[in-house]
């Protein structure tokens, strides 16, 4: 399986993001700008409503500011990572509390980004973690400078530079290979039962805290590519 059917599984799988923000008039900023980046996104306005969703939405990434009504976003970075079903679940803080955030209290995050910042900038951290910034076609990048352009027009107070970022975990080794860590689990077709062949594993993630396995089977009654991940343990069809 080459880098082309790769890139087609990425396309046929877009990420879902859950958007935590107290403030409606941000979430909505950073939700449009998601959305049009073929994001699917969730929001919640505090910390019970944003765990409760990141336990039954299962995101692929979540973006939280710090300061919520209730818990704060760092208490509910700490109970995403002591739930098992969250736990590897990354997380970008965003947050307008620069000064204020004792950096001890970051690791629980995968990227922190400091406001006043562009959603392109969230845009940027998500595909990072999400090991996609390749991936990002030439119809997608037309529509973030075209959205940026107007962002920037619109909201004249965030500087054109994004916003500081700091990066607290290092980009995991990502590879290819046909004996991945995980031996690749026994399957059938759903569309014809027949036992899949295993191609090649996709073996990445943001860290080796999150370490990630997507396994490629293809079926030999010629139905098509299938992509199974560990984490979700979700089969699904790549290409036919
Ligand atoms: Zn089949």
């Amino acid at each position: 399986m080459g880098t082309r059917s790769l890139l087609a599984a990425w396309n046929a799988d877009p990420p879902l993001a859950l958007l935590v923000d107290r403030d409606a008039d941000t979430r909505k900023l950073y939700a449009e700008y998601l959305r049009l980046s073929a994001c699917v996104v969730e929001e919640a306005e505090d910390g019970r409503e944003a765990l409760a969703k990141a336990i039954s939405h299962q995101p692929d990434v979540i973006i939280t500011e710090t300061r919520l009504p209730g818990m704060s976003g760092l208490e509910l970075c700490d109970l995403l990572r002591s739930d098992a079903s969250t736990r590897n679940i990354p997380i970008v803080i965003v947050t307008a509390d620069a000064f204020h955030v004792p950096r001890e209290q970051m690791p629980a995050a995968d990227a922190v980004l400091f406001k006043p910042c562009l959603p392109e900038s969230v845009l940027a951290e998500i595909y990072r973690l999400l090991d996609r910034s390749t991936e990002l076609n030439d119809e997608t990048r037309s529509i973030h400078e075209k959205m940026s352009r107007q962002l920037t027009d619109a909201h004249e107070t965030i500087p054109d530079s994004g916003c500081r970022r700091t990066i607290l975990s290092r980009t995991y080794q990502r590879v290819e290979t046909t004996e991945p860590p995980v031996a690749p689990p026994s399957l059938v077709c759903p569309d014809c039962d027949q036992v899949l062949r295993y191609q090649r594993s996709h073996v990445g993630g943001v860290s080796a805290r999150h370490p990630e396995q997507w396994d490629y089977f293809e079926c030999v009654n010629g139905c098509g590519m299938f992509q199974y991940r560990r984490r979700t343990r979700k089969l699904k069809k790549v290409s036919s």
